[in-house]
């Protein structure tokens, strides 16, 4: 699947994602504070429209994240990103030192708003997710333990990134399962104006 892109479609070949960012969802998930920046991967093959509530016969719990496209060695355009989780069979994985790619990287794990340019300064920037009108997620990138920038040099000083790939940059505190039927908002700000935003009716 493809996400827009200002007026493209762009087919992401991966999504390189931080976990633990911020210590609010630290805290709430009961982890550790890293010593190193938490880098895990999603195959382009994640990204849908559609937001279920299960996969797989699964419970499937959101995580919203300030997401970038990367582009001629820059990070080109901003978005609101749900990094979807199926978080008992992740525990049950993290407990055995298993990886996590049967929890994160399954079909449908990856929904994007549009992305569209920004100001270019990283720390304008912010997020907010509503479920049924009610907020669920906010935070800016004040917030985070590494910034956007860091984010990039850490993760090109391992792996090459490709025209079209995506960050995603961590989740804040708020996190929880989907519900059928409810109506998620994202919402990305750069100060105060909306920058992007989607809305995704839960389907089953
Ligand atoms: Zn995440």
């Amino acid at each position: 699947m493809t996400v827009e892109a200002g007026n493209r479609r762009i087919k992401p070949g991966k999504i390189v994602c931080v976990g633990r960012n911020y210590a609010a969802h630290i805290k709430e998930l009961g982890n550790e504070i890293p010593e190193n920046m938490v880098l895990f991967m999603k195959p382009g093959s994640c990204v849908t429209e559609k937001l279920a509530s299960f996969h797989c016969g699964e419970p499937l719990h959101y995580e919203a994240e300030i997401s970038f496209l990367y582009e001629k060695g820059r990070f080109s355009m901003a978005a609101i990103g749900l990094d979807l989780t199926k978080r008992g069979l992740q525990s049950r994985l993290k407990e055995k030192g298993l990886p996590w790619e049967r929890a994160k990287a399954f079909d449908g794990a990856a929904l994007f708003s549009p992305f569209v340019p920004f100001g270019g300064d990283f720390l304008h920037l912010s997020l907010v997710l509503e479920i049924n009108g009610t907020i669920v997620q906010s935070a800016s990138t004040d917030l985070m333990m590494y910034k956007p920038d860091q984010i990039l040099k850490e993760i090109t000083s391992f792996m090459t990134l490709e025209e079209g790939d995506i960050i995603m940059t961590g989740t804040p505190a708020g996190v929880g399962k989907i519900e059928e039927n409810s109506l998620f908002r994202g919402v990305l700000k750069e100060g105060k104006a909306i920058l992007s935003e989607r809305s995704w009716q839960v389907s089953q």
